[in-house]
């Protein structure tokens, strides 16, 4: 339905069709064809979306769009529009889309973070503003010494919002909100619907629209998913052997602990193989080095934390890899969502070891299949290990934990970042003439008959339609006073 949807069928300005037309999207995403013409209209929205979906033109073009269509006289330091995220790394992106489709309007943007010295950001809020983009942390250091002037914000866009509420944003986020003029538009994007987020999106937004998508690339349709079987104590190995063997480009590894991304990295380099890990005790430059690097395909291998990984936006991504399960299911979604994207494929590889077999039994459940274990051609465990660092404890409950303590003016508060440190989503050998079936005798116990399904047999189950993991409740329109 969607696919007949154009562009110029949504209302925007010819000098946003011009610069969409410049980056070369032919058809909007579902979650751009159904935000643009909500957003346009003027009224709050509540979208169920997550990177990877086009989201970030979603709210983007449109507040392009309203901006310029009723222009007034900016003062230095007081911004027309906010935009909240969690992270960095998603904060450069988000200004980074402004300044791409905004690039024949006359709008000016500022992105605005922790991390990085406060100078340069007291000077840019002597100009003038229209759009700013920031992490809670540092905008609160800001309101704190007076140096930013949120009165005149009309538009409010929070981006993946449950992201930022796992991280324990909310309080500042609150601590925001009441300095906000009461008459503005509001847009809250988030991946998920916990009760925490409704509870934010019913204070928060008025009569709003609704919209939601299914992730594009769930466990389902783009993602090949594999899993290797193997103990803790060989991981590193079978993560050198697999990069090699399968002659590995562009390889994202989600690491459960900044410690063990370190020690990952420093393997890989070791054997020979170009790598970097990025994480919240990173400093911004060398994580911004890293991802760049990355992005431009000269550094191979990419470790990251799952706060540090968020938001990321690199397109295309062939390879993830999870080096261990996360503790959260639909964290295991989030992950493989880094691959597969903008309709090409790619593929998902889990490393899991004896002790992390209930978890992966939570996210079969969760995406509804079971992922086919392989092992990898030509591994041979080492029989002499280096001595393993203590496995740090994971957090008990499965669900996330609700109200992270504490912020930082960084982004990612240190316990969130440890709290979330299972590792994220990776891919194993796409090739299945490369992967054979798993002996059972590294586990504690036999793999269960299903999951010796051959790669063809699950190929055919990735084909069948997925139940959107996110079914958020409605917030019914027209039942709410402005
Ligand atoms: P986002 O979900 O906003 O992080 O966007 C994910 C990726 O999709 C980004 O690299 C965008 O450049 C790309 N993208 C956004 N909209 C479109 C579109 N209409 N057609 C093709 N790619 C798009």
């Amino acid at each position: 339905m969607t696919q007949e949807i154009k562009f110029t069928d949504l209302g925007l300005s010819q000098p946003l069709l011009q610069a969409i037309n410049d980056v070369g999207y032919t058809i909007p995403t579902p979650v751009q064809a159904q935000a643009i013409p909500l957003v346009l209209q003027g009224g709050d929205l509540l979208a169920g979306a997550q990177t990877g979906t086009g989201k970030t033109a979603g709210f983007t073009l449109p507040i392009l769009h309203l901006l310029s269509a009723k222009p007034i006289e900016l003062k230095p330091g007081r911004p027309r529009c906010l935009i909240l995220v969690p992270t960095r790394e998603l904060a450069a992106q988000v200004e980074e889309s402004v300044k791409t489709y905004g690039k024949y309007l006359k709008h000016t943007s500022m992105v605005m973070f922790g991390g990085v010295g406060i100078g340069p950001q007291h000077a840019r809020l002597k100009k003038p503003l229209d759009i700013l983009v920031a992490t809670p942390g540092r905008l609160l250091d800001h309101l704190g010494q007076r140096t930013l002037d949120l009165s005149g914000v009309e538009i409010l866009v929070l981006d993946e919002a449950d992201r930022m509420l796992d991280m324990g944003f909310i309080r500042d986020i609150k601590k925001i909100l009441v300095v906000l003029p009461k008459q503005r538009q509001n847009l809250l994007f988030s991946a998920t619907f916990s009760d925490e987020i409704k509870e934010l999106a019913e204070g928060l937004l008025h009569n709003p629209g609704f919209v939601s998508v299914a992730r594009r690339n769930t466990a389902s349709e783009l993602v090949e998913q594999s899993v290797h079987l193997v103990q803790q104590s060989h991981k590193r190995d079978l993560m050198s052997h697999l990069i090699k063997h399968n002659d590995w480009k562009q390889v994202l590894i989600f690491t459960r602990t900044k410690h063990g991304a370190n020690r990952l990295a420093e393997k890989l380099v070791k054997d020979g193989i170009p790598a970097a890990a990025i994480h919240g005790n990173k400093s911004q430059s060398a994580r911004t080095k890293a991802l760049a690097e990355f992005k431009n395909g000269t550094l191979p291998v990419l470790v990251a934390t799952d706060i540090a990984a968020r938001g990321l936006d690199i397109d295309q991504l062939p390879q993830v890899v999870n080096f261990e399960l996360p503790n959260v299911p639909e964290d295991y979604v989030h992950r493989i969502g880094r691959t597969g994207r903008a309709g090409s494929s790619g593929a998902a590889v889990s490393l899991v070891d004896p002790e992390e077999l209930k978890l992966l039994k939570d996210i079969e459940r969760l995406i509804k299949r079971e992922i086919p274990k392989v092992t990898a051609e030509g591994f041979v465990p080492p029989t002499r290990l280096e001595p393993e660092a203590p496995r740090p404890p994971r957090p008990q409950q499965q669900r996330r934990p609700q109200g992270a303590p504490g912020r930082t003016s960084n982004g990612p508060s240190r316990s969130s970042e440890n709290r979330n440190q299972a590792p994220r989503s990776p891919h194993a050998g796409r090739d299945p003439s490369r992967q054979q079936r798993q002996p059972s005798a590294l586990l504690s116990k036999p793999v269960s008959e299903q999951s010796q399904k051959n790669l063809s047999e699950a190929a055919r189950h990735q084909a069948m339609a997925q139940t959107p993991i996110f079914a958020p409740a409605p917030i019914h329109r027209g039942n709410r006073n402005k």
